[in-house]
């Protein structure tokens, strides 16, 4: 049985784009508003000698994005379970919102390894993203770009020791 790495974060900030560049296959879908809700998705990603079960969740995909309500959280706890080590993505470019931030809180209460991933580090425009995901205290945040491939070595790499 693969490891598995469930992919965590509130809505947009490119949980689908990441599944589907670790998974390198069109399996979840990816969709520019918030509020659809999907199903969580599997696929297996491998790379660098390390194979694992990538799982996208659509936890917090809700119509108050800025709220954690009791019956998301439970869907993502229950993706949580009997995952090896989770994937929170921010969007580094937006920076820490209120939202990622009581995501970070409840994942430090999970017995599950966390990798911070700064998303949407494309260019720049998400240095300061970067900087602001040292604050969530889960150690050192992967800057990378899903959209455009970038940073998906390192991704393996931290990941590496954890499953
Ligand atoms: P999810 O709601 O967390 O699953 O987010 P999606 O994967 O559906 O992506 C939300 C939006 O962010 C889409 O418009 C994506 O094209 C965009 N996106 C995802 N990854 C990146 C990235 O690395 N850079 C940029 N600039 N946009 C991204
Ligand atoms: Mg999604």
């Amino acid at each position: 049985k693969l490891p598995q790495v469930v992919i965590i974060g509130r809505p947009n900030v490119g949980k689908s784009t990441l599944f589907n560049r670790l998974v390198g296959q069109r399996l979840a879908l990816v969709d520019d508003q918030p509020g659809v809700t999907r199903d969580r998705r599997f696929g297996s990603a491998g790379l660098l000698g390390l194979e694992f079960e990538a799982v996208d969740t659509a936890g917090w995909e809700d119509d108050e994005p800025e709220s954690l309500p009791g019956r998301m959280r439970a869907q993502t706890e229950v993706s949580l379970k009997g995952a090896d080590a989770a994937l929170f993505v921010i969007d580094a470019r937006v920076g820490l919102t209120p939202l990622d931030e009581e995501i970070g809180r409840w994942l430090r209460g999970q017995a599950v390894p966390v990798i911070v991933v700064a998303n949407k580090c494309e260019s720049t425009a998400g240095d300061a993203g970067i900087m602001e995901a040292y604050s969530l205290g889960m150690g050192d945040p992967v800057p990378m770009s899903a959209e455009h491939g970038e940073g998906v070595a390192d991704l393996f790499e931290a990941l590496l020791p954890l499953i």
